[in-house]
């Protein structure tokens, strides 16, 4: 199939502008970031995973490259697989100050400037050598696993990897939910594709039969993780939340999207996070900044779209200085909406990955989004809304403008509108967003009668 992401070469290159310098001090955690014991944990699991991966080869162990939204850990993890989540390491590339150069080289080697900057970040750290965000060499995949859950990025994207890796790609199709819901006909169609394709390519290239007792197992340690992340999601129904389901959030949500779903270490990590967010909570604490703990609560909002990765603790700073803490958020819910009713269950393994595959944010409609945007809105008490649009992601960009019409109108509520870009630096305009926010504040100030602090 052509790459149709690919520019036509015929055509001029588009002026590459210098990247930025590789490290800048916005990029970089501040140094005396406060880390709690469950972060600690979570960084210890991920270096951990990062060595098993440069050893995988040597060890004789097969690798998955797969994406987050819909992704099948569970079933990986009970094949014996290592996985490789390339958003992941996109955004760790962003966070490290290194994307703007990986970005550089795809377009240098013709991928458009309109892609999805995760898709280029991660080619070009591809081409550069595949050096992973812990420095270590990250192994070339046995197989490429695609959950396709509503975005036609992640197709073009495997194909791009396949035709450099030469290994063979297995699609799990997932039926976008265009109706607004999941039919029977929808979910056995899921069951079929896994049973009769998905699980025994997988498992010639594993070497291995699945034992579906040891995939039971796994996803009845998913429910438990996932139970004690929803305590930590309807913690900031508090007055104030101790945490912020954004900024905070994107940490919250490491484990359970990337690895670690369906592991001892992922239930450790969740059930010390809750205990961590009930004792603040019960103390009357807000959440942790990266300035230290938030003092006041001003402002209350809900978050579309996905964070900026090269500025972001200066972009979380433009809100916890203006005392804004974000109580829930639709990016931290691509990987499930385990808040929403849904909860992994061992005891129908294939159906549970086909309504967790089907659930996924990504793969929901416009109305089925600006509803749940609307419940978050007021189940959380949220004075305001605030959609941060990225023009390279189709999938979340796409409609933001309808949704936030049909929000206000929907909730009352007011809303804001701003633009950056997951990874590429050259689309966070500093000033430009926090002039929007700061206008944004003043105004929800203003609604409430009073002067502006
Ligand atoms: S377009 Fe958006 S949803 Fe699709 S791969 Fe890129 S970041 Fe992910």
């Amino acid at each position: 199939m052509k790459l149709s992401i690919l520019r036509d070469p015929s055509t001029p290159p588009p002026p590459v502008v210098t990247p930025t310098p590789v490290v800048t001090p916005s990029s970089a955690p501040p140094a005396d970031h406060p880390r709690d014991a469950s972060q600690q944990r979570q960084k210890e699991m991920i270096a951990n995973h990062y060595r098993q991966l440069s050893r995988a080869k040597a060890e004789g162990k097969k690798v998955v490259y797969t994406f987050v939204p819909g992704n099948l850990t569970e079933l990986i993890g009970a094949l014996g697989f290592l996985p490789v989540l390339p958003e992941i390491n996109a955004l760790q590339s962003g966070m490290r100050g290194k994307s703007a150069g990986y970005i550089s080289e795809a377009e240098k080697a013709g991928h458009s400037e309109d892609v999805c900057t995760y898709v280029k970040c991660d080619l070009g750290m591809m081409l550069a050598g595949n050096i992973g965000p812990t420095g270590e060499k990250l192994p070339d995949p046995d197989v490429l696993l695609l959950s396709y859950t509503g975005c036609f990025t992640f197709m073009k994207w495997f194909e791009l990897l396949r035709e450099h890796y030469k290994c063979p790609v297995v699609m799990l199709h997932v039926p976008y939910q265009g109706d607004g819901h999941v039919t029977p006909v929808m979910r056995q169609y899921v069951v079929d594709q896994l049973r009769n394709k998905v699980i025994p390519e997988l498992e010639k290239i594993a070497g291995r039969k699945l034992d579906e007792a040891e995939l039971s197992r796994r996803l009845a340690l998913s429910a438990q993780a996932e139970r004690d992340l929803v305590a930590v999601w309807e913690s900031a129904k508090h007055k104030p939340s101790p945490i912020d389901g954004y900024f905070g959030g994107v940490y919250y949500v490491g484990p359970i999207f990337s690895s670690f779903r369906g592991t001892e270490d992922a239930v450790a990590y969740y059930r010390e996070l809750r205990a961590e967010t009930e004792a603040r909570m019960a103390q009357g604490l807000g959440p942790v900044t990266p300035d230290g703990t938030a003092e006041r609560e001003q402002f209350r909002l809900v978050v579309e779209g996905p964070p900026n990765w090269t500025s972001f603790f200066d972009f979380w700073r433009m809100f916890s200085r203006e005392g804004a803490t974000v109580v829930a958020s639709t990016y931290t819910r691509v990987g499930g909406l385990y808040d929403q009713g849904f909860q992994h269950d061992p005891a129908h393994p294939m159906e549970t990955l086909a309504d967790y595959a089907m659930g996924c944010y990504t793969n929901l409609s416009l109305p089925q989004r600006v509803d749940l945007l609307a419940r978050y809105i007021r189940d959380y008490s949220a004075d305001g809304f605030l959609i941060n649009s990225v023009k390279s992601c189709n999938s979340f960009s796409v409609g933001q403008l309808h949704m936030l019409r049909v929000l206000e109108e929907k909730t009352g509520v007011p809303g804001g509108f701003i633009e950056s870009d997951l990874v590429d630096p050259r689309y966070f305009g500093k000033a430009n967003i926090s002039n929007r926010l700061q206008s944004y504040f003043q105004m929800l100030t203003a609604r409430r009668g009073g002067g502006y602090a």
